[in-house]
C-alpha cells in the first residue's frame, strides 16, 4: 500500500510562500492514499499557469500540456487508458478563458475523470492581469480603472453544460478538500471541483481572510439536496456563489458506457438513451 512519501518529488514547488496552490497539491496526494490508488495507477494533466505546475510535483504519470488544452488531453488519457485515474488541473484563467470550450464540452460528455481548478480570480504567473472570474471593478495591472467585465460564473456553467459531479472547496480548509476531491474521483463520470486557491502575491481583496469571512458550508446545510438541479441553480445565486461543499451530483452514462454497439437508431428506439417525448414521437 502506498504512503504520502511514494507522492512526493524532490523538486520542490516554486509557489510564492503561502499560495492556496500548496493545498491543493497535498490534497490531492492525500487523495489518492486514502483511496488506496498506486501511483502507477493515476495520471495528472495540466494546464499552462502557475498551477499548471503541480502535474511536475506529484510521482504519478503526468504531462503538462498547452494552455487551455489540458482536458482535452486528460479525456484522450482516459479513454485509452481506461484503468487510469485521471486528474486534470488548471487555473482560472487556462480553463475558463481559453480553455472554455473544453470544460463546456467535457461536462456534457462525461468521460470519467476529475477536474480541479484552482480559481484565484486573476492571472498569476503573468503577473496579475484580470482573469475571467475576476470580479466586476477589480483593479488589476490590466484593468487599473477597474474591471469593466462581468465574471464567468464556473459553477453555473457547469450545471448548464451538464456535469454530473459538481463541488466547491477553499485551500484554506484542507479537510473539506480532501473530501470532496475524494468523492469527484470516486465519482463515475466528469467530476469538476473549482477550488478557491487565494494567489497572495497579485491578489489582495479575494484573500484567505476574505474567503474565511463570506463561505458557507453547503454539506452542512440542512435541507440541500445535490441531486436538485434546480436547487443548485437557485443556490449559486442565492449564496453569490460564496460556498463550499458538493453542489450537484447524479448519476448518469458515461461516454464509454454510451458509445452505441449497434445502430444509433436502433439504440434510441431501445431506449438506451433518454429522449424527451417529442423526439420518441418521431422515430
Ligand atoms: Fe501562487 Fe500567485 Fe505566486 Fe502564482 S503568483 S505562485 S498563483 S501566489
Ligand atoms: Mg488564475
Amino acid at each position: 500500500m502506498s504512503t504520502l512519501k511514494d507522492y512526493r518529488m524532490d523538486i520542490k514547488p516554486n509557489w510564492c510562500p503561502g499560495c492556496g496552490d500548496f493545498s491543493v497539491l497535498a490534497a490531492i496526494q492525500k487523495s489518492a492514499v486514502n483511496l488506496n490508488i498506486e501511483p502507477e495507477d493515476m495520471a495528472l494533466i495540466s494546464g499552462i499557469g502557475c498551477s499548471g505546475r503541480i502535474s511536475g510535483y506529484v510521482n504519478v504519470y503526468s504531462m503538462h500540456t498547452m494552455h487551455g488544452r489540458a482536458l482535452a488531453v486528460a479525456q484522450g488519457v482516459k479513454l485509452a487508458n481506461p484503468d487510469l485515474h485521471v486528474i486534470c488541473a488548471g487555473g482560472d484563467g487556462d480553463g475558463f478563458g481559453i480553455g472554455l470550450n473544453h470544460f463546456a464540452h467535457a461536462g456534457r460528455r462525461n468521460v470519467d475523470i476529475t477536474y480541479i481548478v484552482m480559481d484565484n480570480q486573476i492571472y498569476g504567473l503573468t503577473k496579475g492581469q484580470m482573469s475571467p472570474t475576476s470580479p466586476q471593478g477589480m483593479e488589476t495591472k490590466s484593468s487599473p480603472g477597474g474591471n469593466p467585465e462581468q465574471p464567468i460564473n464556473p459553477l453555473q456553467m457547469a450545471l448548464a453544460s451538464g456535469s454530473s459531479f459538481i463541488a466547491q472547496a477553499f485551500s484554506g480548509d484542507l479537510k473539506q478538500l480532501v473530501s470532496l476531491i475524494e468523492q469527484g474521483m470516486k465519482h463515475k463520470g466528469f467530476s469538476f471541483i473549482n477550488v478557491f486557491s487565494p494567489c497572495v502575491t497579485f491578489n489582495k481583496i479575494l484573500t484567505y481572510e476574505f474567503f474565511k469571512k463570506n463561505l458557507v458550508n453547503l454539506d452542512e446545510r440542512e435541507g440541500y439536496e445535490p441531486s436538485n438541479r434546480g436547487m443548485a441553480f437557485n443556490i449559486v445565486e442565492e449564496t453569490s456563489s460564496m460556498f463550499t461543499g458538493v453542489l450537484y451530483k447524479n448519476e448518469r452514462k458515461t461516454l464509454t458506457e454510451s458509445q452505441p454497439k449497434g445502430s444509433g437508431t436502433d439504440m434510441l428506439r431501445q431506449g438506451q438513451f433518454e429522449l424527451n417525448e417529442n423526439m420518441k414521437d418521431k422515430l
